[in-house]
């Protein structure tokens, strides 16, 4: 459900099936209660799973610290999860950061040097790092030093520290922003991808587990189906729905129960909710289904292009709702059927949405 902020504009920090941590979310979802300690746990990602499974159980046997992981995928897939896994399984400490909150290189230095042997280092948003913190990373990554400069001009002179070794988790939502010398220093790199309707089930049933919440399978489902292929919609979602459960009926999360929630909620049948569909719609009734550029999207709806291209344009894209043309974003035909619009309805006209 997306409400509007005082400005009468979209709050999207507030939007029900945003992939990333909003205000509204209990601790849950920022602590580790519903966070899966290992491997085993970690429902999907098979081949994710599988090949950090044998480069965890090689180091192990080495007695040597992992290879530097990256991460890369949309947000609330696992990434940082799965970091935390990994120290898990490597019976070593977990240090979460992120790269906007590594300011000044002698941020990364206090941080590196205060990791023992072993330890794993999580650096979100990775692409955000800035170049001069990124210069400092590099003799870390590859030589386990720092390379401090002391004085300046004439007097300067270079001085290396040893640091232990250490893993880096790298995880970024655009792995192409990244510079290729970061790149290249990490040796596992894996990309995380939607989940299955499937495994989305699995997860809330296990999650309403642990938050006791009775939920039937079928009803599991249903909030799958709207989760946009996200765990941390699927978490989020079933904690609303358990309110409308227990006000409206006996507590337990059924189908019926799920769908009316949804539909209450505004996520429709496929995930998508008003946002979505405004997009959607003003492509197909204000564009003549498209192509149009997605600043004029974005200014006829009244909405950033970033967040467009950031919040909806994934999903969209993924249902095959969506299509990115050189000349701009067109709208596909199952959008025109999932909306009920037919093709007579785009005459190219702007009209009131
Ligand atoms: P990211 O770092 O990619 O944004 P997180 O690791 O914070 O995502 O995951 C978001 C939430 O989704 C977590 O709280 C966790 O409970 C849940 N989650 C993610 N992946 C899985 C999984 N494979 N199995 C079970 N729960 C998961």
């Amino acid at each position: 459900m997306i409400k509007e902020n005082n400005d009468g504009e979209f709050d999207f920090e507030n939007r029900i099936v945003a992939p990333e941590v909003i205000k509204q979310d209990s601790p849950d979802e920022v602590d580790y209660s519903l966070r899966p300690k290992t491997l085993s746990e970690y429902i999907g990602q098979d081949k994710v799973k599988e090949n950090l499974k044998i480069y965890i159980e090689a180091a192990k046997r080495r007695g040597e610290p992992l290879d530097h992981v990256l991460l890369y995928g949309p947000p609330g897939l696992g990434k940082t999860t799965l970091s935390g896994i990994i120290a898990h399984e490597m019976g070593v400490n977990l240090r979460i950061t992120s790269g906007p909150a590594i300011e000044k290189p002698g941020d990364l230095a206090a941080l590196l040097t205060g990791l023992e042997t072993g330890d794993v280092l999580f650096i979100d948003e990775i692409h955000r790092l800035s170049r001069a913190v990124e210069e400092v990373l590099y003799p870390a990554l590859e030589d386990f030093a720092l390379d401090i400069i002391m004085g300046k001009g004439a007097q300067a002179r270079s001085i290396r520290i040893d640091l232990n070794h250490f893993t880096l988790v790298g995880a970024t939502t655009r792995a192409g922003q990244l510079t290729s010398p970061l790149r290249d220093r990490f040796g596992v790199i894996h990309r995380l991808e939607l989940y299955t309707h499937e495994q989305l089930c699995d997860i809330i049933l296990r999650s309403a587990v642990i938050l006791s919440i009775a939920c039937d399978t079928d009803g599991a489902m249903e909030l799958a189906k709207r989760s946009r292929g996200t765990p941390r919609i699927a978490n989020r979602l079933l904690k609303r729905v358990r309110d409308f459960a227990e006000v409206m009926g006996n507590g337990r999360v059924t189908k019926e129960i799920a769908q009316i929630a949804l539909d209450r909620m505004e996520v429709d049948a496929l995930g998508l909710d008003t946002m979505d569909k405004r997009m959607l719609t003003m492509i197909i009734k204000g564009y003549g289904g498209g192509p149009v550029g997605l600043e004029t999207l974005a200014a006829a709806i009244g909405e950033e292009a970033i967040t467009l291209e950031d919040v909806c344009e994934p999903y969209l894209m993924q249902l095959g709702f969506l299509s990115r043309t050189p000349r701009g974003r067109c709208a596909t035909e199952a959008a025109y059927r999932h909306l009920g619009f037919e093709k007579k309805d785009c005459g190219g006209q702007m009209s009131l949405l």
